[in-house]
């Protein structure tokens, strides 16, 4: 069973969330946005392996708490990104633009461009090309139990910006479309900032 815990960290409060198969404690964290040595004491708290780190985009305010959570691991977690994101990753995440300069941490070596599917014990995950925030843009849907772990691809009431380098609002909003409203109406979507909604309420009043 998807066990998860949120954390809402860093200077742009950024949603991490700390999953885990509750069974064999397998266990990832989905955009370590910032003080990772917090999210490594709730997951060695329950007696979590942290094996992977899966990131939605590679903007800094998602990657922050990467290298703090791989240095205190061995082996230290494998990173799965969309390599459409590389450019952005060797680049700090774009930190420098807004005063923020973080060491990305290891590099990735699970490209989502080309694995479908991703497991955290008997938990099965879909990879959903979101491109339009940023060009590697990805999703992650948990059809069993009904979860999106959405980044910034759509918040409750509002989709993510595509003013920065890479952004494109067309794609971003054909990604929403198809990759995020085709799914069941009642999907959870947690997003990368703010609180969580469903399918179908963004459906009915995202603007
Ligand atoms: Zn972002
Ligand atoms: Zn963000």
């Amino acid at each position: 069973m998807l066990e998860i815990v949120t954390f809402v960290l860093g200077p742009v409060r950024t949603n991490s969330y700390l999953i885990a198969d509750g069974e064999s404690g397998a266990s990832a964290v989905i955009d370590p946005a910032w003080d990772g040595k917090q999210i490594l004491a709730a997951a060695q708290g329950r007696a979590w392996r942290i094996a992977h780190l899966w990131y939605t985009h590679a903007h800094f305010d998602h990657i922050g708490g990467a290298a703090a959570i791989a240095d205190a691991l061995n082996p230290p977690p494998l990173v799965a990104m969309h390599p459409g994101d590389h450019g952005l990753w060797q680049r700090g995440g774009g930190g420098a633009a807004f005063g923020f300069k973080i060491d990305p941490g290891p590099e990735p070596s699970i490209g989502l461009d080309t694995v479908p599917t991703l497991h955290l014990g008997s938990v099965t995950f879909d990879v959903r090309l979101t491109p339009g925030h940023t060009p590697g843009g990805v999703v992650f849907y948990c059809p069993e139990a009904g979860v999106l772990f959405s980044g910034d691809t759509i918040f409750q009431g509002a989709v993510g910006r595509t003013d920065l380098p890479g952004g494109d609002q067309e794609a971003l909003l054909a990604s929403i479309r198809e990759q995020v409203f085709s799914l069941p109406d009642e999907t959870r979507i947690l997003p990368g900032h703010g609180p969580e909604t469903t399918v179908g309420e963004e459906k009915r009043s995202n603007p």
